[in-house]
């Protein structure tokens, strides 16, 4: 008898319930466990994400790789090690044993043991310093223990808390739906017992990458043999005649989510400047908790310049089915008081004034120690900046896509988080070209929009399905060369359209 989750994979499956290249949702007494075949051989491993806890059996089996539908983590089918970020623990695996065309799912193994080149002594500088406590930065220190890095691994972070969460930040923190402890990236006892010294309220100062040291602004200096520069990025700031300060709120780090959800329990009319993914994050967020929202923004479309003109059209409808009320074509020429005036002529009242109108890359310190710079730290595939052992990653680098064919900058939290985990390993002397194939992922009232690829520019926009029906696949093409695909309600085609993309770099038609 089969329970609600699926076979008892203790008790045997037919071979034949499971064809080459296909997996089977089941169970070992209460948890729940996939089991995968690819040709000849069989693997059974933990059915939830180690990320959010996507369901792994809708995801994609790449040759001896699974990936999240959700968030497009990797894992090993063989050990369950999480391969590439967002994921950073493993998931569990079992032992499977096949008898005849009968197979059997016994013990649980113990934690991944990959067999990994061993850190040569040579090549592996004495002590790493990663500036940026992030997701680049801490995506790099897990990894360098990962990888049996047995030197010292230093992070500075100008922030206060320790590593986090920052994508939930503008989504379920703020609406007031995620726990306090969800958005931690690890509890604060990890960095000690991985030997990781976490330096936070530390700004660095200035790099002296001759010297090799840097500098805080306290004055404490820092010498390093390996540097990894993961600064991100800071809000644009605006300045509005008759607006102080303290009225206009930006969202980039936890206290400014903490802050902006205290105000938010009691704020009625909340007022959004600019349409960008924050600002509509933070616009579904508020709906949620109930407040009144008006969203200002210049363009036409909100994020039409992104993911043009149709899916702006449809993310302006969604919010405007939650009850948020667009300015489009507008700015906001005055705040007096609790008045915001609008270019138009209208006014608005408003008790909270959150303005999302984009970052700008934290570029000082690189620019301060001559690093080869444009719009952005100019990294080569290895990530590694132009001075030797300085390497950067994260919104601030920007480095040969092979996929685009150009040099890129790109602010999304799992790009930043693979660029980390591929640094800690150059840091290491492995040399691994970063090509990883661009991703990032919105939620906005339950809706989640996944995209693969880069495209800055386009000349055609190809739909496939319906985007009213939340059901769809949007491909952005120039010169009859798909860039990216944006996808609804379409993990698995989003994860394929990736694998398409990186199997068409290796084979060099990209
Ligand atoms: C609210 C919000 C929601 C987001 N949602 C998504 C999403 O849904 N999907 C997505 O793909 N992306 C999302 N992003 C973007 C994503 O978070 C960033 O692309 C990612 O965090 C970049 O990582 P990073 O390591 O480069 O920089 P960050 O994560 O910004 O980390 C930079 C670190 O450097 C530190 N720092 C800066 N200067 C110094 C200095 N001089 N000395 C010491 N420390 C310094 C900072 O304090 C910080 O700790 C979101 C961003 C925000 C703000």
């Amino acid at each position: 008898m089969e329970g609600g989750n699926g076979p008892d994979f203790s008790k045997g499956v037919s071979t034949d319930r499971l064809p080459d290249g296909e997996m089977l949702l089941g169970h070992i007494g209460q948890e729940e466990v996939i089991l995968a075949r690819r040709g000849g051989e069989f693997f059974a491993v933990g059915a939830k994400c180690s990320h959010y806890s996507g369901p792994l059996v809708e995801g994609l089996m790449l040759s001896d790789e699974l990936r999240c539908p959700w968030h497009h983590a990797c894992f090993s089918l063989h050990t369950g090690e999480a391969l590439h970020a967002p994921a950073f623990d493993a998931v569990p695996c079992w032992r499977v044993e096949r008898i005849g065309e009968t197979v059997f799912v016994r013990e649980k193994l113990s934690a991944p043991g990959r067999a990994r080149a061993s850190v040569s002594p040579q090549k592996a500088p004495a002590s790493v310093v990663i500036v940026g406590g992030g997701a680049a930065g801490f995506a790099a220190a897990e990894m360098l223990r990962r990888e049996a890095y047995e030197g010292r691994v230093t992070i500075i972070s100008a922030d206060e808390a320790a590593p986090y969460d920052r994508p939930n930040l503008s989504k379920d923190y703020l609406a007031g739906t995620a726990q306090e402890d969800w958005i931690p990236l690890r509890p604060s006892d990890f960095y000690g017992e991985r030997r990781i010294d976490l330096l936070l309220n530390s700004r660095v100062a200035s790099l002296d990458a001759k010297r090799k040291s840097l500098q805080l602004d306290n004055g404490r200096s820092f010498e390093f043999d390996a540097l990894l520069l993961a600064t991100g990025a800071e809000p644009v700031t605006l300045s509005i005649p008759g607006a102080s300060d303290a009225q206009l709120h930006y969202l980039r780090t936890f206290a400014d989510s903490r802050a902006l959800s205290e105000k938010a329990a009691s704020a009625k009319q909340v007022l959004v400047i600019g349409a960008s993914f924050i600002g509509l994050e933070v616009a579904a967020s508020l709906r949620t908790r109930g407040a009144a929202v008006h969203v200002v923004a210049p363009e036409q479309q909100p994020l039409e310049r992104v993911m043009g003109r149709e899916v702006g059209r449809f993310i302006r409808g969604l919010h405007e089915t939650n009850g948020v009320v667009f300015h489009l074509g507008e700015t906001v020429a005055r705040v007096d008081g609790r008045n915001a005036t609008l270019s138009g002529g209208g006014t608005l009242e408003t008790d909270l004034i959150i303005v999302g109108v984009g970052v700008r890359p934290s570029l000082a310190l690189a620019e301060q120690a001559g690093l080869k710079m444009d719009r952005g730290v100019v990294v080569d595939e290895y990530l590694q900046t132009s001075v030797p052992g300085i390497f950067a990653a994260g919104d601030i680098a920007r480095w040969p896509d092979p996929h685009s064919g150009g040099l890129v900058r790109i602010e999304h939290w799992v790009v930043a988080e693979r660029q980390g985990q591929v640094a800690a390993r150059n840091i290491l002397g492995r040399r691994e070209r970063f090509n990883a194939v661009p991703f990032f992922w919105t939620q906005q009232y339950g809706v989640s929009i996944s995209y693969v690829g880069h495209a800055e520019k386009w000349d055609a926009v190809q739909i496939d399905g319906s985007l009213e029906a939340q059901d769809c696949a949007v491909t952005y093409k120039l010169a009859g060369r798909t860039l990216a695909v944006a996808t609804i309600s379409r993990d698995l085609q989003s994860l394929k359209v990736e694998a398409a993309m990186e199997a068409s770099v290796r084979t060099g038609s990209a």
